[in-house]
């Protein structure tokens, strides 16, 4: 099923077919909302309880309270979803530049849904997601855009995202969706732990 995401800069909504074992790679500057859509399609992917998310993120405690497995990026050592039933399982890397190429092979790329968020866009070396099915999204915010902004918003495209990027103005969220503080979520950390 499309989940709309945001909107691009001809005016139509950009969507991403959660349910189709597809790569979703976020790209684009702080705070232009790549952990805040992340974190609203995986509320979206888990709203089905009987689906499950596995998260990778540098700051798990932005992930805490939500209902699925979250560890550092670094725990990333073992093939992910090999022993999940097929179609109920999320992998999310948050931060994966922070993720080399081989722990990128332990992804269920096309086989399973994959959505990973980037600062920059090139930061991977491998080949890995190379030959994937890949949607890439680069998000960017439509005021006090800095001059490599400005230029995808005069329909440019930035030296540092994957080519076939498309630039999206991300929907704006409600609280729930952005990154969860440590306050927020008391005893989330031995939730995530127990699953
Ligand atoms: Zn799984």
């Amino acid at each position: 099923m499309d989940v709309r995401i945001g909107t691009t800069l001809d005016g139509q909504a950009a969507r991403f077919d959660i349910s189709n074992p597809r790569t979703l790679l976020l790209v684009g500057d702080v705070g232009r909302g790549k952990t805040t859509t992340a974190r609203y399609l995986t509320r979206w992917w888990l709203a089905n309880t009987a689906r499950h998310a596995h998260v990778y993120a540098q700051t798990p405690s932005e992930w805490a309270d939500l209902l699925c497995s979250v560890e550092r990026p670094d725990q990333l050592h073992r093939q992910v979803e090999r022993a999940c039933r097929p179609r109920t399982c999320l992998v999310v890397i948050d931060d994966m530049d922070l993720v080399d190429d081989e722990q990128l092979a332990l992804l269920p790329l096309g086989t399973g849904t994959t959505i990973l968020t980037s600062h920059g866009g090139n930061n991977f070396t491998g080949q890995t997601l190379l030959g994937a099915d890949l949607s890439c999204v680069g998000l960017v915010r439509p005021n006090h855009s800095d001059a490599s902004e400005a230029a995808v918003l005069d329909g440019q495209g930035r030296l540092d995202w994957p080519i076939d990027t498309v630039a999206v103005i991300a929907d704006q969220r409600g609280p729930v969706d952005f990154p969860c503080h440590r306050w927020q979520a008391p005893g989330c950390a031995s939730m995530a732990a127990a699953l």
